[in-house]
């Protein structure tokens, strides 16, 4: 990509005899990443109050800041304060603010860490985290407590501890890989990674997430993408927050990806004075899908320490939701989800579409409000299922089924499990009965 003047303008400030070839070298946007509200000012000739200055020097003693100059020339200086870009990458005096509720890993992901790097959660996926360093720090990442660690790479023996673990447990079809981030790995070793990952016979996908193709698109080469394509199936999920995001470069990025078969998703966190509006979202999901890239989650924002300021209520989710079912394409729709605090794993909000029920007949609303009914059949034979699938007559006989052990909710409605209710720990009515 050819630089835009005001990115030549950023290449001869950081470095007067680099030429526009350094720029479109992610080793070069690394090295070159802006630490300091010096190097900020001078770059995007711009300049901070004092109490600014003074405000910067004490958040990033707590949490660092770095950006890419790519990222950095994409903020708009006409309006800073007010720039997506800007707060997203630029630290915040307010992230100092602590609140009650605020938590270190509200996720409980290192409760949750059989191994090193490795979060298992859920039945048959895990998240390995394989690298601790990210080209650029969002503001509102949820994984604050660890950026800027030093170690920018875990050590091989912490990787092989999560490869072994992966491979001792065969209930795991799905590993997540991400960090930091994954594509600031060499690609050699990013290769012996998913080499090793898909020798493994219980493993059937391979995810990636990762924020290069909107902070460092530089990052997706002809060579990486050729590397990748081996190890499929792989599927990605990026990391795209607001519709300006999907510059020339980014869309190249993406276009390399997608050129080579790799399934595109993408992460949203829904953030106050970022995104937090319909119409941006709305033209944040059509673009991506334009870019054939799936909207796959809307987060609302974690309870981790330092993000307070970008908290929304969830009610804003639920009208930008609102805003996007039903008003555009089914697959422009990501799930809404509240990743639990205490580890609960992602819950899915929306609206409601179910108005009410009769023992025939449902009550519903569409987007526009229109109420209407669907009616239930007249009779209805269920089948008693005891799971026993070789003796069932729907011809759906799944041979070796692994999901005998049922789960929550689907423990209640299943016929081949007696459980009647599921209780919480603790609970003072049964220890009594107990005592
Ligand atoms: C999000 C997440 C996953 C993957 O969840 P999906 O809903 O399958 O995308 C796996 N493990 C952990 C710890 C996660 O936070």
């Amino acid at each position: 990509m050819i630089p835009s003047p005001s990115q030549q303008k950023i290449i001869s400030n950081i470095d007067a005899s680099a030429l526009s070839s350094h720029w479109n070298d992610w080793r070069w946007q690394i090295r070159n990443c802006i630490h300091t509200d010096k190097s900020f000012e001078s770059l995007l000739e711009v300049e901070l109050a004092d109490e600014e200055r003074s405000a910067f020097q004490k958040t990033v003693a707590e949490f660092p800041m770095s950006i890419t100059p790519y990222y950095l020339s994409l903020i708009d200086t006409n309006d800073i304060q007010n720039d997506p870009i800007f707060k997203q990458s630029f630290p915040s005096p307010c992230e100092l603010t602590m609140n009650r509720y605020d938590m270190s890993d509200p996720l409980h992901e290192d409760h949750d860490s059989p191994a090193a790097c490795i979060t298992h959660r859920y039945p048959d996926r895990v998240l390995f985290l394989v690298s601790n360093t990210c080209a650029m720090y969002c503001r509102h990442c949820t994984r604050k407590r660890r950026v800027g660690d030093r170690d920018s790479i875990p050590s091989k023996e912490a990787l092989n501890e999560g490869i072994d673990y992966i491979r001792k447990h065969t209930e795991i079809r799905d590993v997540l890989l991400s960090g930091g981030d994954p594509f600031l790995l060499p690609d050699e070793m990013l290769d012996d990674l998913l080499s090793q990952l898909s020798a493994i016979d219980h493993i059937e996908v391979i995810r990636i997430g990762t924020r290069t193709p909107i902070v460092l698109p530089q990052r997706i080469t002809p060579q990486l993408v050729d590397m990748l394509k081996k190890h499929h199936p792989l599927w990605i999920n990026t990391h795209f927050n607001h519709p300006r995001e999907l510059t020339s470069s980014a869309c190249r990025a993406l276009k390399l990806l997608a050129d080579s078969g790799i399934p595109l998703g993408n992460q949203t966190v829904l953030l106050a004075g970022v995104n937090d509006c319909p119409r941006i979202m709305k033209r944040l999901v059509q673009k991506l899908v334009a870019n054939r890239v799936r909207p796959y989650y809307l987060y609302q924002c974690d309870l981790s320490r330092g993000l307070s300021h970008f908290r929304t209520p969830v009610g804003k989710g639920i009208e930008i939701m609102e805003s996007l079912i039903g008003h555009t394409s089914g697959f422009c729709v990501p799930t809404y989800v509240i990743d639990a605090p205490g580890g609960g794993g992602k819950i899915p909000v929306m609206p409601n579409y179910l108005i009410s029920w009769s023992t025939n007949k449902v009550v519903l609303r569409n987007y526009e409000g229109v109420i209407t009914t669907y009616k239930e059949p007249d009779a209805y034979e269920p089948t008693f299922c005891d799971r026993n699938c070789e003796t069932c007559d729907k011809q759906l006989a799944l041979s070796g089924a692994d999901e005998t052990k049922t789960i929550g909710i689907e423990k209640l409605l299943c016929d081949w499990d007696k459980t009647i209710s599921l209780v919480p720990e603790n609970n003072a009515r049964l220890e009594r009965r107990n005592s």
